[in-house]
This record gives C-alpha cells, sequence and structure tokens, in this order.
C-alpha cells in the first residue's frame, strides 16, 4: 500500500516496521507510525468511515470493552451517513482527518490539498467532534505540500501505521486477528477500516488478544499528549537538551567557521541562525533545529537523555531541542520574561530569548504555582500568567 522508499541518510534511524520518517520534513507537524513509547499500549484506528452500518456495529463492540479508539473520517462519508457519524461522536471516539474525496494527495494542485484537507475539517467539526490535530493522508501518500497544508490547518501529526491489517484486501476474519497480534508491540498504531465487514468480524478477537497479551488500547490523540489548541507555544521535546549540551554544539559550530553568537548554552536565534546555514551547507533541511542528523553532521556525540515525559515521536534517544510550530516567537517569548518579571520573579534580560535563566524564571513560578517543574512553557501557563495565547 505504501511503496515510498527510505532515505538513505535517514536509514541508520529507521526501526524496522517505521516507515520513511521524516522524509518530508515540515516545521510543526510530525510523521508517526508508532507511538515511541516502552508502554504496553496501542491505539486502534478506522478508515474511511463513516460507512453504514459497520460504523455502528463497531461501536457497539468498542462499548462492551469499553473502550475508544481513533476514527480517520473522509468528507463524503459524513455527508453520505451523517447518523453513523454523530453515534461516534456520542461515544466519545476520536475523530481524525482523512481528507473530504480520499485522492492522492501527491498528484492534485496544493489549492486542491487544501480544500480536501479543510472541508473533510469543517465537516468533522459540524458533527460536533473535539478537533483533534491529527492528519492521515490517503494511501500513506504526502509530500513536504501536502504536510505544509496539513500544518497550516493545525495539524500536529501526519499519522500512518505501524501494523496494517490488510482488511481492506478481505484476507479472511482469522487473517486480520493473526496480522495485530504478530505486528503487537508498545506504541503500535493499529490500521483498519470502516467499511469491510471482516474488520467487524474480527474486532472482538483482534481486543480480546491485544488484552490478554497485557496491552491496553487507548485513542491515539491521548496517547500524543494533551490537545493542542492552535496558538503559538514552546515546547521542548524530551529528552532535554541541556545547556551543556548547546556549548557543545555551539564549539562544534565554531570549529566549523559558523557564527553561534556566544558559546553560552543559550540556544537562542543567532545559535539557529548558524545551525540554518550549517544545514543549508550540509543539504540539510535548513530549520536550525539541532536532532540526530546535526550531530552526526557536527561530529557531536549524541547526548543519551532521559526517557520523555511527552510521547513525541524520534527515531532515537538523543536530548534535542525542537521548537514546535505554530512558533513561539521572540515577542512571545519577551511577554512571559515580562510577566515572569512583573510577579517578582526574575527571567534573566527581557530579550525574547527562551534560555537557562528564563527557564529556570519559569521553574520558580512553576514551583510557586505547584504545577511540574520542568521549565517548560506550556499552554496551561498563559492564563495563570495572564498573557493572551498568541494565536499561530
Ligand atoms: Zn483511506
Amino acid at each position: 500500500m505504501d511503496s515510498m522508499e527510505p532515505d538513505p541518510k535517514l536509514a541508520p534511524f529507521i526501526k524496522p516496521n517505521v516507515l520513511q520518517e521524516q522524509q518530508y520534513r515540515v516545521d510543526g507537524i510530525t510523521t508517526i507510525s508508532r507511538v515511541p513509547t516502552t508502554d504496553k499500549v496501542v491505539a486502534l484506528t478506522f478508515d474511511d468511515g463513516p460507512y453504514r452500518p459497520y460504523t455502528r456495529d463497531k461501536l457497539a463492540i468498542l462499548a462492551r470493552y469499553g473502550l475508544r479508539a481513533t476514527f480517520f473520517w473522509v468528507g463524503t462519508q459524513i455527508k453520505a451517513v451523517p447518523e453513523q457519524a454523530e453515534a461516534v461522536v456520542a461515544a466519545g471516539h476520536e475523530v481524525g482527518n482523512h481528507t473530504n474525496t480520499h485522492p492522492y494527495l501527491t498528484r492534485i494542485s496544493s489549492d486542491r490539498i487544501r480544500s480536501e484537507i479543510q472541508t473533510c475539517k469543517s465537516l468533522i467539526s459540524d458533527q460536533g467532534a473535539p478537533f483533534i490535530p491529527l492528519f492521515r493522508p490517503p494511501y500513506g501518500f504526502y509530500n513536504s505540500v501536502v504536510m505544509s497544508v496539513a500544518q497550516n490547518l493545525g495539524y500536529l501529526w501526519n499519522v500512518l501505521w505501524t501494523i496494517d491489517t490488510l482488511d481492506y484486501t478481505s484476507p479472511g476474519v482469522s487473517r486480520i486477528v493473526q496480522k495485530v497480534l504478530q505486528g503487537l508491540q508498545p506504541g503500535a498504531i493499529v490500521l483498519m477500516h470502516d467499511w469491510p465487514s471482516q474488520t467487524v468480524s474480527a474486532l472482538p478477537a483482534i481486543i480480546e488478544g491485544i488484552l490478554e497479551r497485557g496491552y491496553r488500547i487507548e485513542p491515539l490523540g491521548s496517547l500524543l499528549g494533551p490537545v493542542i489548541p492552535y496558538c503559538r507555544h514552546l515546547w521542548v521535546a524530551s529528552p532535554y537538551l541541556r545547556g551543556e549540551d548547546v556549548v557543545s554544539v555551539q564549539q562544534a559550530l565554531l570549529k566549523r567557521g559558523f557564527d553561534p553568537g556566544a558559546v553560552d548554552g543559550v540556544y537562542g536565534p543567532r545559535t539557529a541562525g548558524a545551525v540554518r546555514l550549517f544545514q543549508q551547507q550540509e543539504g540539510l533541511h535548513p530549520d536550525g533545529v539541532v536532532d540526530h542528523e546535526e550531530y552526526q553532521a557536527l561530529n557531536v556525540e549524541c547526548p543519551a537523555g532521559q526517557p520523555p515525559p511527552y510521547p513525541i515521536y524520534r527515531p532515537d534517544q538523543c536530548r534535542q531541542l525542537q521548537v514546535t510550530s505554530p512558533y513561539m516567537r521572540g515577542e512571545d517569548v519577551a511577554a512571559v520574561q515580562n510577566a515572569l518579571g512583573d510577579r517578582g520573579i526574575n527571567p534573566g534580560p527581557v530579550d525574547g530569548i527562551y534560555g537557562p535563566q528564563s527557564a529556570s524564571g519559569v521553574r520558580a513560578f512553576q514551583q510557586r504555582e505547584g504545577l511540574e517543574q520542568d521549565g517548560i512553557f506550556k499552554l496551561d501557563m498563559y492564563p495563570l500568567l495572564m498573557i493572551n495565547c498568541p494565536g499561530g
């Protein structure tokens, strides 16, 4: 179903049965084919619906086990069988975007891509389903244009799959069950479809087989962290890139003739700019973000980190700095620094750079508010600091 070849440059980082992660890197949207967790948990996903009568049949089975799943809807189907859609929303399942007419997105214009995703998004919203930032490209075909458009429409995850049940080929109920149970692994995303009757017949045995093996079943969006409203924020991927890691990156850049500003352990705009120039020279995606590719290219040892508190997919476990998009800009950081200063907490200079001093200011504020003290400026802090959430 997916014929794209992995990028040889990324090959060492691609795990078996993970598709070509990050072949198309667009800031702010991440391609995942597995939730990066060591927990025994999997997500069930159903594409191409809603569908009569099988969606309702699935809902009854899921309800019997008290489970929630993730449906990737197609707009024309929502219009065709709205009562099935309504039942999904009423049962509290997650609904992601699978376009309006299920085209090959890589073969149509960017305007049509936009209208495909936007139309489906509106129809989902018309059904009263809460927005979750999950997009799945039909047939798993996507490119950087598709990702940019999806990202501009607020999607944070380009969702592929770990286990393809091949249920769309009607291989037989036991074969579908076997596919899932043989491919079971922590964080697996199971791809199924809403329209094959065999999927409905297979579902109870799939669920029981998964549970018997000690796995939990959770909706995908909830595994990928809190639903993030569409506003700019600073979210540092974990394992964290620490001050000393930034220093070694800055030193490596200097050695190669790129000026990262001061070698001060602050990953601010100047360091990011130097990284971008370096990326350009190396033919890497010039996004100013340091991760495994840049470590390798700079010949800096990948700093091993702690297990992530947020399950952001990364093909390795290096500490890294990843600013999610929509970006929190310099002026947003300055607003945070100002607000901290107003509350008697020293965030360092009000310079729009979210460095160690700002992070420790945030940590002090988190301590005062009884929040987790991780120094990361997250969305729940905007209201606490009485700053308007900057629209992205
Ligand atoms: Zn599909």
